[in-house]
């Protein structure tokens, strides 16, 4: 079960943004979002299925910890909206050197301002309280652009969850994503930071099968998995 689940904020709309704390709180914890694109479902399936795990199995005594945010934007999920209910991408939102506003009508909407939506502004409070140590961010792309893109000093992380998904390892997307999560938290505050783009053409059950080991890989920072 987890340690305590906790509420970091509210969406616009109101819904509480909820997250689940597993294991020590003396060990920096990795955290994991899922749901900043609200049209991107297999993310939370994802990161639903990681709380139960993680309630399962239990994790290997103080030596680790981890942090669960399911639905990072829960207005645009219920709709099945990229956006949140502002029509602001929160992956673009973040209050980094090289945000830029963009157009409103834009799916790729940066806000009027950096960190003007209480979504971005709960993911920052979060992190800033508890330090992690790594961070996986959970997508989904379509056609043959999954891959583990990472961010700061997060190689060695994307190769080993490589190593259980399969998937490719990217130090970039292809494309400029101006203030972006993985701009704010990997590169300019160094933290190690997997952005998981699951593909979305494949089933729920299969990126769930493929992802398994590779998300526990990223909680025990590669030593093994032990019942406790
Ligand atoms: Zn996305």
């Amino acid at each position: 079960m987890p340690r305590r689940t906790i509420t970091v904020g509210r969406s616009v709309e109101g819904r509480p943004l909820c997250v689940y704390l597993f294991g020590s709180s003396k060990s920096s914890p990795t955290v994991f979002l899922g749901g900043f694109h609200g049209d991107e479902p297999k993310s939370v399936r994802l990161t639903d299925q990681l709380i139960g795990w993680l309630s399962d199995e239990g994790l290997e005594g103080p030596t680790c910890s981890a942090i669960v945010m399911p639905v990072v934007n829960p207005d645009g999920y219920d709709i099945r909206k990229r956006r949140n209910a502002r029509g602001v991408d929160l992956n673009r939102n973040f209050p980094t050197a090289n945000w830029q506003r963009g157009n409103p009508r834009s799916r790729l909407f940066g806000g009027d301002q950096p960190a003007s939506e209480p979504e971005t502004r709960a993911v920052i409070r979060l992190l800033e309280r508890y330090k992690p140590s790594r961070i996986v961010s959970i997508h989904s792309i379509d056609r043959h652009r999954f891959c583990n893109n990472y961010d700061g000093p997060a190689k060695r992380l994307a190769e080993g969850m490589a190593r259980h998904n399969g998937y490719p390892v990217k130090g970039g997307i292809g494309y400029p994503t101006p203030g972006s999560f993985g701009t704010w938290a990997g590169v300019e505050r160094r933290i190690p930071i997997v952005t998981l783009e699951l593909p979305s053409h494949h089933s729920v059950k299969r990126c769930i099968g493929d992802n398994k080991m590779a998300l526990l890989y990223a909680v025990l920072g590669g030593r093994p998995l032990r019942r406790v």
